[in-house]
């Protein structure tokens, strides 16, 4: 079996070694925060953007980080690569407290927990499944709290589907570990960042670089039956990368993997993320 490279506290290890507190409050509370930062030929993709969305995760959690300590163990971890592509997985937890208790002590140490693992970044077409968002209101934050998207994504996989789409009260949010574009009357459109959408750091790329080729990308709040009649979409996500959706399983739809907007749009998208 591959072995899988970690680090937890500060102390590197192969994952199996690891031991953690079922007092961890990532245990008892998921009270974490994570990134994922993908490498490709052994390079890492927007590094500091992943940093930076850390931090603002942890702070809004009000969890102490040493952001340098944590940019050290990923540099170590990405520096004993024995395979090209891939990604690092990071979370960062309040801690452990000697009793479980909402209100946490004010003295935790913050536990802090990676690993690198191989990701091969493989376009893939999805079948996906429209459902009511039911997560919580703050899902700008990047936490380790992901119920409602577990439970969406498993009713999901019922209908043999690989995704969901998710739309709050009739507005479309985001898919359930990506965000969502879509071409509609010849516009690349994507829902506007708020509260309920994670601020995708592909998302982010991809915008540039269409941007970049003066291809205006339109943010706002769009319903789920504007679906109906988009002529493509995808879902972008750091180790999806560009994801096309072939069927939607719950409407009526006409997506098609061959719009020239949607070629062009990966065709831009990956001469810049894998640059
Ligand atoms: N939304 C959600 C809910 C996600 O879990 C993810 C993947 N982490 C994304 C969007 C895409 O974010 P990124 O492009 O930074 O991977």
């Amino acid at each position: 079996m591959h072995q899988i490279k970690a680090v937890f506290n500060g102390n590197f290890d192969y994952i199996e070694n690891i031991k953690i507190s079922p007092f961890s409050r990532a245990y008892t509370f998921s009270d974490s925060v994570y990134e994922v930062i993908p490498f490709h030929n052994k390079k890492s993709i927007s590094y500091e953007k992943h940093i930076d969305r850390l931090q603002r995760s942890a702070d809004a959690l009000s969890i102490s980080l040493d952001i340098k300590k944590v940019s050290d163990e990923i540099n170590q971890l990405l520096s004993s690569l024995d395979f090209d592509n891939g990604y690092v997985y990071y979370q960062v937890t309040r801690g452990q407290d000697l009793i479980r208790s909402h209100m946490h002590s004010d003295q935790l140490e913050t536990e802090t927990f990676g690993y690198i693992t191989q990701c091969s970044f493989e376009t893939k077409k999805f079948n996906v499944m429209i459902c009511e968002d039911t997560r919580w209101c703050r899902c700008d934050i990047k936490s380790t709290s992901l119920l409602a998207n577990v439970m969406n994504m498993n009713n999901a996989k019922l209908q043999n589907c690989d995704e969901i789409i998710m739309h709050k009260q009739g507005t479309l949010t985001e898919g359930g570990a990506s965000n969502l574009f879509f071409i509609k009357d010849k516009n690349v459109c994507t829902p506007a960042l708020s509260n309920n959408i994670l601020p995708g750091i592909t998302r982010s790329i991809l915008i540039d670089a269409l941007q970049e080729k003066n291809i205006k990308v339109i943010e706002d709040n769009f319903n789920y039956l504007e679906l109906k009649t988009a002529t493509s979409a995808w879902l972008t996500s750091s180790t999806k990368g560009i994801a096309p959706i072939e069927n939607i399983v719950n409407i009526d739809n006409s997506l098609s993997i061959d719009d020239p907007l949607f070629v062009s749009c990966k065709e831009i998208f990956e001469s810049k993320f894998f640059s």
